[in-house]
């Protein structure tokens, strides 16, 4: 019998965005590295201001600008040309190409392109050295966190090799902010723990104020770094969707057998501490009494605020893995998760989320792959929801409903300092409880007839 074909229904106002979006951030995240689009001009232009906004930095991504003629013959002398031209003008010690949408529905070589570019370039007595990562990321396909992680584990796939085992231990955080990854460092310092963080957005996406404009901002993980990748002697990585799946982690894990310990984002507190305590055994000593200092002060706070957000009702929207961690956190904080979206589609999200909030909530939230905002208004319709939390592109619901709107993840495109929120770990729980509290606080007090100073 003749398969019905599903109806098409289009995305009104996606809650996800461009899969090599989420790529050229990763390899932002590489020191000395380019993003590289081969794709047209427009795709390159989008990302970089969809960046800029957020982490308000300079973010240049080439292009290898394709038009009409590259469209239908190829793109392949395009490419070759840009990557010549980054090659001479930015001096880089990695290029990263994605493709895009374009370059994937015409199908391009992108690969055996560089290695022609790489050949000719050497031959002709050209620079055909430098490291070039190529990722496929057609969007029509995926999301940017896909395109992210993709990128991550080309990065791997590419550059790490094995040897003399060393004393590193690697962590794949995701996509987390700036904020994120600094605190990470900290902790990772106080273990004394010699870590290899991919990617490390925290200087190039949050950096110094400079004097003269840097083409390629400083910080980023050394690729020399990268390289030594299969030699440490253990693999932290993050996300609860990406538990079995074919990661960097489980590259590192397959080709040089370095463990791999796949952990839940660290958001709120039991996650948080399943993360250091996979940290003291990976240094084989107790958690540093100042992060058990911050985690006794959240757990006070906990308490504390416990009488001001219990029951209250929430919807929490965005990447798939943050919005994992965050239901765990409001679940131990006494808030009912009820509606939880992603614009992402792991076919796991479901069950990630019941794996951290199944023993605490009364009641399972409704859980959504692959949803836009269109739909999450219709599903929330119903729930009366007290908060949202996600990014800026909820804000016209918020408004809508007459509800706070917790910002938090990617993009923040209607606030200031977004790369310098912290979701991670006891301080970014403590954080983020701070802010709860304080939005719930203040919509009471804006709601009540007569005002009251005295909480
Ligand atoms: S055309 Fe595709 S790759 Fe380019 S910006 Fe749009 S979604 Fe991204």
């Amino acid at each position: 019998m003749k398969q019905q074909a599903e109806p098409y229904v289009s995305t009104t106002n996606a809650c996800k965005l461009c899969k090599p979006l989420g790529a050229c951030l990763a390899f932002r995240g590489i020191e000395g590295a380019v993003p590289f689009l081969h794709g047209s001009q427009g795709c390159a232009t989008y990302m970089r201001r969809y960046v800029i906004s957020h982490f308000r930095e300079p973010m240049d991504i080439a292009s290898s600008s394709l038009g009409e003629k590259q469209a239908v013959y190829g793109g392949g002398p395009n490419l070759k040309q840009g990557l010549k031209n980054v090659t001479n003008k930015y001096e880089a010690k990695l290029i990263g190409v994605a493709t895009t949408c374009l370059t994937e529905t015409i199908g391009d070589d992108v690969a055996g392109i560089v290695r022609e570019f790489r050949l000719e370039s050497t031959n002709g007595g050209g620079n055909g050295t430098t490291p070039v990562v190529t990722v496929s990321t057609p969007s029509y396909s995926g999301t940017h966190m896909e395109g992210f992680h993709a990128a991550v584990k080309a990065v791997v796939e590419q550059l790490a090799e094995g040897g003399e085992p060393l004393d590193t231990v690697n962590l794949m955080p995701g996509f987390v902010s700036p904020a994120d990854i600094r605190y990470l460092k900290e902790i990772l310092a106080d273990f004394g723990v010699p870590g290899i963080i991919l990617p490390d957005i925290s200087e190039t996406l949050d950096g110094p104020a400079q004097t003269d404009y840097e083409k390629i901002p400083a910080g980023g993980t050394p690729v020399a770094d990268i390289v030594a990748m299969g030699r440490s002697r253990a693999t932290l990585e993050f996300g609860r969707t990406l538990f079995g799946q074919a990661t960097a982690g489980q590259v590192l894990a397959d080709r040089f057998q370095v463990p791999l310990e796949q952990l839940g984002m660290p958001i709120g507190l039991r996650e948080t501490d399943r993360f250091f305590q996979a940290l003291a055994e990976v240094a084989g000593k107790p958690t540093p009494l100042r992060h058990d200092l911050e985690r006794g002060r959240l757990i006070d706070a906990m308490v504390d605020g416990h009488k001001y957000v219990f029951d209250k009702k929430a919807v929490v929207y965005g990447e798939e893995d943050l919005v994992v961690g965050l239901a765990a956190f409001l679940a131990e904080i006494g808030i009912r998760p009820v509606l939880c979206a992603s614009g992402g589609k792991s076919g796991r999200f479901e069950e990630a989320i019941a794996q951290v909030t199944g023993d605490l909530l009364p009641e399972a939230p409704i859980i959504r792959e692959g949803m836009d905002f269109y739909e999450i208004a219709e599903a929330a319709k119903a729930l009366s929801p007290d908060l949202l939390i996600g990014h800026s592109k909820g804000y016209h619901l918020a408004r809508r409903w007459g509800v706070p709107l917790i910002r938090v993840g990617f993009p923040i495109h209607d606030r200031f300092g977004g790369q310098r929120i912290l979701h991670l770990g006891y301080r970014g729980a403590q954080s983020l409880l701070d802010r709860l509290v304080n939005a719930l606080l203040e919509k009471k007090q804006m709601d009540s007839p007569v005002g009251y100073g005295y909480l």
